[in-house]
């Protein structure tokens, strides 16, 4: 069986924080997706960015984005690699207009009879954020990167206020959270994932 799913957009928090309306709630620590890459899949995992990323956006943040993440399981899962060609991992920029979406991920799986594993991962970027006078220090650029790798892992965002110190929190303004680079609880969530192979 096939399936396809889209999920966890990273939404620009600028627009967002004025109608965003969330009851308090306890933080509920990392929250899954439901899909993964395989163990040893996530041991070589290729990522292509396109040209225009590399130069508007900055390939850079990818880099040390997918840094960021690498061998915090059993010190060897997972890893990045960028490649020009034959991607697991496409990154693209593209035309979303004033539509609240700087950034979102989906991924592609099947089920393998024991879980539902990941064949390939999308990943792109809203140019109009991009173009229209939104400035994005590089940390700023990291932190996308790195929340986009995160879905792409298997976590899933967490949305409720006292989520802000997490990486995979899903709002973000202007640098309001101070957070660039996996946290425990994005930690802890990778390693339920592939601590167990
Ligand atoms: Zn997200």
């Amino acid at each position: 069986m096939r399936d396809k799913a889209i999920l966890g957009f990273a939404l620009l928090g600028l627009i967002l924080a004025t109608s965003l309306v969330l009851p308090l709630q306890e933080a509920k620590g990392y929250s899954l997706l439901g899909w993964r890459w395989s163990y040893s899949k996530a041991k070589s995992l290729y990522y292509w960015v396109d040209s225009y990323l590399w130069t508007y956006f900055d390939g850079l943040a990818f880099w040390y984005a997918a840094r960021s993440w690498e061998r915090l399981v059993n010190g060897e899962v997972p890893q990045f690699f960028e490649v020009s060609y034959g991607e697991d991992i496409t990154i693209f920029s593209y035309d979303g207009g004033n539509n609240g979406e700087l950034a979102g991920c989906w991924s592609a799986y099947f089920w393998n009879g024991y879980y539902y594993e990941i064949y390939h991962s999308n990943i792109r970027v809203n140019k109009y954020y991009i173009e229209t006078g939104y400035y994005y220090c590089f940390q700023q650029k990291q932190r996308v990167s790195a929340h986009e790798f995160g879905h792409t892992l298997g976590l899933a965002d967490l949305a409720a206020p006292p989520d802000i110190y997490w990486l995979m929190y899903k709002y973000e303004v202007y640098g309001q959270t101070g957070v660039y680079t996996p946290q425990s609880d994005d930690i802890n969530g990778l390693r339920a994932i592939y601590g167990n192979g």
